[in-house]
């Protein structure tokens, strides 16, 4: 697995998944005992079937992902070596919540980020201020965001962020040019135009969510130089509607939702 890169990466977990219930059902053949066979072709075939499932939301084939050889160029995706400095706007929780407080539609883009900063009660609470002021509140979620299947559902659905404002990658993403705020917390590589624009990077191939097509991108990470999983920049950061909201998540929802409830926006 070696040479696999970041937009591989989670459907191999799953395929390694998968072959260890496979190993423990031939165990179970060797040992003559029936309920390792029967525990470890439960765990062989739901890992494949997810493997499966992974693989179509990914736009790779089995083949592809199994005979690796993806990332290897992740060098030169990375944008090849010393990396130049690019202009980049920043902005404040009172920025953050005055924009959103003013929009019609704000979809939220969590990830990796918002996982590790447990932000999501934060987050919720956020949104059900935006809410209360009228503004239209949806959830956008990617196949991989985070670093497990359905991480980013399990958190929200921990922080009681009802169902019907989550959507799936495809029931959502042509609604990003509808939308007057694209609230990026914690997710990177889930965005990155460089998935369908640069075939050098390890992302290639690998669908994301559309957040530059909102009219304003808001970005929550700490800092300009943490990359996300596949270790690469990501343009959006640097384009004329985003505004970088540097800090930790759950910092940066706390003060978004004291500044909406504080000042009455
Ligand atoms: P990424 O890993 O691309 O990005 C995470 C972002 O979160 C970084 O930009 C980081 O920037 C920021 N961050 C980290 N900690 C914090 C914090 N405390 N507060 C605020 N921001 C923070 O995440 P995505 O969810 O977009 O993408 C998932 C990636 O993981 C994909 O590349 C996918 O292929 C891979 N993957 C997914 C698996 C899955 O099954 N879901 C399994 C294995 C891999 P900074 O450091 O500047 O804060």
């Amino acid at each position: 697995i070696i040479p696999i890169g970041g937009a591989d990466m989670p459907v191999v977990v799953s395929m390694l998944n998968s072959y260890s219930g496979w190993a423990a059902a031939a165990m179970g053949f060797t040992l003559g005992n029936t309920a390792m066979i029967i525990t470890g072709a439960l765990v062989g075939s739901s890992g494949a079937i997810l493997s499966y499932i992974m693989c179509r939301a990914m736009n790779r084939s089995f083949i592809s992902v199994i005979a690796g050889g993806f990332g290897a160029d992740a060098e030169a995706g990375a944008g090849g070596g010393a990396k130049e400095q690019r202009p980049w706007k920043p902005g404040s929780a009172d920025d953050a919540a005055f924009l959103m407080s003013q929009a019609e539609n704000v979809i939220i883009v969590p990830g990796y980020g918002m996982a590790v900063a447990q932000a999501q009660h934060a987050l919720r609470e956020m949104a059900d201020q935006l809410k209360k002021e009228g503004v239209n509140v949806k959830y956008a979620i990617h196949p991989v965001a985070g670093r497990m299947p359905g991480h980013m559902n399990v958190l929200l659905a921990e922080a009681n962020v009802p169902y019907d404002e989550v959507f799936e990658l495809e029931d959502i993403n042509g609604e990003f040019a509808q939308a007057d705020v694209a609230f990026v917390i914690g997710a990177n590589d889930v965005t990155n135009p460089a998935a369908k624009t640069d075939k050098t990077s390890p992302i290639y191939g690998m669908p994301i969510l559309d957040v530059a097509n909102a009219k304003t991108v808001l970005f929550v990470k700490r800092s300009m130089g943490g990359v996300g999983y596949a270790g690469v920049d990501n343009d959006v950061f640097y384009m004329d509607q985003t505004m970088m909201l540097l800090g930790d998540a759950k910092k940066m929802a706390d003060d978004i939702v004291k500044a909406l409830s504080g000042s009455g926006h």
